[in-house]
């Protein structure tokens, strides 16, 4: 189970930047708390879902 990004280090970041960036990318899910986004609410620490704004 990943932790959430929201308690992620600054030097953490940095060493898994490649993995950061799969979740990162085509976020569905912002954290009301810190405003991170991410694919997976299990990324997050109070996860909302965003409204989609990709064209499908
Ligand atoms: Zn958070």
């Amino acid at each position: 189970m990943a932790k959430s990004l929201c308690k992620w280090k600054k030097k953490e970041i940095e060493k898994h930047l490649h993995e950061l960036a799969h979740i990162v990318d085509k976020p569905r899910y912002l954290c009301k708390d810190c405003a991170r986004s991410a694919h997976d609410k299990g990324f997050l620490c109070k996860a909302i879902k965003l409204p989609l704004t990709h064209p499908t």
